[in-house]
């Protein structure tokens, strides 16, 4: 019931004296109607979407469905980017232009809530056959958005300006060779035509249901994947001096790399993460081998900072291999940009968020080493990211990505009052 409550209050406090003093006001009292209005149906298109989950790239339902939702509404929809769909909406009134961004994907994740709308569904993924789950939410940030379409195509006519929604495919990663995601979006020019003055987003996580969180800056991490190879020569492991060691090398490069974070840079300015997960070479404890093969990640909060760790990373692992007589290289993928929000965009919008969240806002939430895609929207345009708590009272919360992962239904209308607030915040001139 807690969902109700903000609604009722904003409806109580705005009286017609109160509009035509604030036009601002009276469009989102009119929103608010609205998304009362869509009674079941967000929690009837998240539980669809729930159970019909669908990998990266391939969100051919989903992706669907929200086109036929988009044209019933008299939107004017391209598909884009694999399986993305871009929507435009055009106000009745000049104006800028403000996009909403929602992801599609599930995760190869096996789902162990016991649901009447469970996820039983199973794909290939990379060659092995997994099962599907929406475990990061992504169900809900399609229905919500779905839902704020349909308010502000209510409100078309006294729209001034243009909603773009960004319904995008594969945020969480895609298997070796395929591309896809926001990168993509981007690329596929998604931002331009109309040129997008702002872009928005909310991400469902376990905090308690309602709650907004939000931050200027960095937000979630910036991730970087790195793969390290060491070649060295080939030896038996009784007479070393034969060859040269690529497992001494990398043990000497995996606890260098440790101290770039202690030792170079300043943690009074953010933090920072080195982790190297993987350590592959040798198969004999009698053999020297010729090669060794490390996997990890750098994670950063300043754009800065991670060219700087970038930089060391290569500089250690070369001057180990140097002082070890062995070769080096450094190769890196499965890049994100920091989520970065635009500070001042972010203190505009912070008012209207408090408003939405109410005492359960959280305007300096903590930032997340985890990473977003929708990084690549903020590195084109201003843009702010914000967290929608979904988790109810008396549950214990189980993180994004777990098989129990769950999406309390109340904080929906929610998730659409703010994607509506901010969008229609954003569109009138700021005071
Ligand atoms: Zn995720
Ligand atoms: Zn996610």
């Amino acid at each position: 019931m807690r969902m109700l409550r903000p609604v009722a209050v904003a409806l109580l406090l705005s009286s017609p004296a109160a509009f035509a003093a604030d036009p601002a006001a009276a469009l989102r009292a009119e929103a608010d109607k609205r998304t009362a209005g869509l009674d079941g149906k967000l929690v009837e298109w998240r539980r669809d979407l729930h159970q019909n989950p669908e990998l990266g790239n391939r969100e051919v339902r989903t992706s669907a469905k929200v086109a036929a939702h988009l044209k019933a509404l008299g939107i004017e929809v391209t598909a884009l980017a694999k399986t993305g769909i871009k929507g435009v909406l055009k106000g009745g009134k000049p104006g800028p232009v403000v996009a909403l961004r929602a992801d599609m994907d599930a995760l190869p994740v096996t789902e162990e809530l016991d649901l009447p709308f469970k996820s039983t569904a199973r794909a290939d993924w990379g060659g092995r056959e997994v099962g599907v789950m929406h475990a990061c939410g992504h169900d809900a940030h399609v229905s919500m958005l779905m839902g704020a379409a349909e308010v502000l195509a209510g409100m078309r006519a006294s729209l001034p300006g243009t909603v773009v929604f960004l319904f995008q495919p594969a945020e969480e990663g895609l298997p070796a060779g395929e591309e896809g995601g926001a990168e993509l979006m981007v690329r596929e020019g998604v931002l331009d035509n109309p040129k997008v003055d702002v872009v928005f987003g909310l991400h469902v996580f376990p905090m308690p249901t309602g709650t907004l969180g939000w931050r200027a800056g960095g937000i979630m991490a910036s991730s970087d994947m790195l793969e390290i190879r060491v070649r060295g020569r080939q030896t038996h492991g009784a007479m070393p001096w034969a060859g040269a060691d690529p497992i001494v090398a990398g043990a000497e490069i995996v606890l260098s790399l440790q101290s770039i974070v202690s030792r170079e840079i300043d943690p009074t300015k953010s933090p920072a993460i080195v982790t190297i997960g993987s350590f592959q070479g040798g198969n004999r404890g009698n053999i020297v081998p010729d090669e060794v093969v490390m996997a990890g990640t750098v994670r950063t909060f300043d754009q800065d900072m991670r060219e700087q760790i970038q930089k060391a990373i290569e500089r250690r692992v070369q001057s180990v291999a140097a002082a070890t007589g062995t070769t080096a290289t450094v190769s890196w993928y499965g890049a994100n940009p920091v989520t970065f929000n635009d500070p001042a965009l972010t203190a505009r919008m912070s008012p209207t968020l408090q408003r939405v969240a109410g005492a359960l806002a959280v305007p300096d939430v903590r930032q997340t080493t985890t990473a977003e895609d929708f990084s690549y929207y903020q590195a084109k345009v201003p843009g702010l990211f914000a967290f929608l708590g979904v988790n109810p009272p008396g549950r214990t919360p189980e993180p994004n990505h777990s098989p129990r992962f769950y999406v309390d239904e109340a904080a929906l209308p929610i998730g659409v009052r703010a994607l509506t607030h901010l969008a229609l915040d954003s569109l009138l001139p700021a005071k």
